[in-house]
């Protein structure tokens, strides 16, 4: 594969995916695209117009037809080719994530194959996208339940795992019969065009899949208001969420939302406190501490806070944080950008004015002076009603709440407006099963770190989101229901 924008050699300079061609933006506005860990900037992309949304719209509505009229076993062996080129070019596709996103090479590594597993596996549900048929209340009357497309489905992406998101989206989208229309985060559109690179060397009929970069007020918004879609799948803040849905309302639009988290840890009294330290070091590191699913405030057990909160801050300061394009052995890179950075940096300064303790970091690590980088941070002495018990973070801090029973515990992590993920450690089923039963999230880990399987159900409860993604139930979003009453 001829990725031209090598990382560390030229700029590049994209151009929107539509139609199965690279085709110049309608307008002459363009984003420039960050490295994070150097400040230098990278590649120019699009900033997408209206008009440009159309032509992809247009694109999208005139292959959608025939590829739901295929049978289904013919999208999933077209969606393995994409696949198999995914698996034939992860190492350069896993420079270009880094590059523009900050993550370890390793880590972009796994999100390149997690991603073609994901399709794969998407795939492999062609055979089992099941009707019904419903006894009728009527002599000689048969109720059908199909399952079909919904049309064209419109996709919005964040930048923190950019590469696989784009699969989350057209996978489950193309597998059921849909066209789709994506809009990268401006942040990272680098990925999304190398990934469009990789569709126009595939069979795929063109237009089934378009790429755009643009702004979220631009561009972003128009997709999300378009009369033209029929679904509108969107990973990324609440508060974005929430004009999506506002945007969404004017052609009451169905909307498919996968927002933020502040996951509790609970570590209990009787937990293995190595394997609680480890998960939440990992939670709190794997990109940088960006990711919505991971361990983002952690309420210990009282008997066990000073061991659980010296170790973990003996674990974190070991970490070693840097520019991963520099020093492949980095355990983590830099925060997306100064934005991201500025944000972190505030939440710990008020948790310390408020009475937190600096375990181990607390300010920027001294890494080069364009990048955002953080130290690993640990906050001793937290209170529940501080901001960064509060606010998603987003950044590679701790902050370690002390708590006396297991029902403290729980009622403090259910006190939340985010319901994404949670986690547990104790050796004691009973426990488990209790917190199990009263704890009010979309996912629980019991004694393991927080990661979903694609085969599971990512849905966020409260304000963390509206339906959800992967396995049966993530399938089901991208399909509506014909309901048939045939009588004989
Ligand atoms: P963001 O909400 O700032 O942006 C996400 C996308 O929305 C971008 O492409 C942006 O251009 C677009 N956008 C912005 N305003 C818009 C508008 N008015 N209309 C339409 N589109 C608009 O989020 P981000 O900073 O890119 O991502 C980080 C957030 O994503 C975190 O909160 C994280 O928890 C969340 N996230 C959630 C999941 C999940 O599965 N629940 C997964 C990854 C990230």
């Amino acid at each position: 594969m001829d990725l031209t924008n090598s990382p560390t050699t030229h700029m590049k300079t994209y151009q929107n995916y539509i139609n199965g061609r690279f085709t110049p933006s309608a307008g002459d506005g363009a984003i420039e695209v960050l490295n994070p860990s150097t400040g230098d900037v990278i590649s120019r992309v699009p900033e997408s117009t209206a008009s440009d949304l159309e032509m992809a719209l247009d694109a999208a509505h005139a292959a959608q037809p025939a590829w739901a009229k295929r049978p289904a076993i013919e999208r999933a062996n077209l969606l393995r080719q994409i696949s198999a080129k995914l698996r034939e070019n992860v190492k350069p596709l896993a420079q270009v994530i880094v590059e523009e996103q900050g993550k370890t090479l390793g880590l972009a590594e796994v999100e390149v194959n997690f991603t073609a597993d994901y399709i794969d596996y998407m795939a492999e549900w062609a055979r089992r996208i099941e009707g019904e048929i419903i006894p009728s209340d009527r002599a000689g009357e048969t109720i059908f339940l199909f399952r079909e497309p919904i049309g064209v489905v419109g996709g919005i992406l964040p930048w923190n795992f950019p590469f696989f998101l784009i699969a989350r989206k057209m996978a489950p989208a193309l597998v059921c019969g849909n066209a789709i229309v994506i809009k990268s985060s401006e942040e990272t559109p680098n990925n999304a065009f190398e990934f469009a690179q990789i569709l126009s060397q595939t069979d795929l009929p063109p237009g089934l899949i378009n790429i755009l970069s643009g702004r979220g007020a631009g561009v972003g918004q128009a997709l999300a208001e378009s009369p033209r879609i029929g679904l509108i799948s969107f990973t990324g803040s609440v508060a974005t969420g929430s004009r999506i849905m506002a945007s969404a309302a004017k052609n009451i639009t169905k909307v498919n939302l996968e927002l933020g988290g502040k996951a509790p840890a609970i570590v209990l009294a009787d937990a293995d406190i190595d394997l609680a330290v480890n998960a939440v070091k990992s939670s709190r590191l794997i990109n940088s501490g960006q990711v919505c699913n991971c361990a983002e405030r952690v309420y210990v057990h009282e008997k066990v806070a000073a061991e659980f909160t010296e170790k973990l801050a003996a674990a974190m300061s070991s970490a070693r944080c840097g520019n991963p394009l520099a020093d492949p052995g980095v355990d983590y890179g830099p925060l997306i950008n100064k934005v991201g950075f500025d944000k972190v940096d505030a939440l710990v300064r008020g948790a310390v004015t408020q009475g937190a303790q600096v375990v181990t970091g607390g300010t920027r690590a001294d890494v080069s002076p364009g990048g955002h980088f953080y130290q690993p941070t640990v906050l001793a002495g937290c209170r529940h009603d501080m901001d960064i018990i509060q606010r998603e973070i987003f950044g590679p801090v701790a902050p370690v709440v002390s708590i006396s029973s297991l029902e403290e515990a729980v009622a403090l992590a259910n006190d939340s407006e985010y319901g994404l993920t949670s986690s547990i450690y104790t050796r004691d089923l009973n426990s488990a099963m209790k917190a199990c039963r009263e704890i009010h999230f979309g996912e629980t880990y019991i004694n393991r770190e927080n990661f979903e399987a694609m085969q599971g159900y990512h849905a966020g409860w409260r304000k963390s989101g509206i339906g959800g993604a992967d396995g049966k139930h993530g399938l089901h979003e991208f399909l509506q229901t014909h309901v048939v009453y045939l009588q004989t």
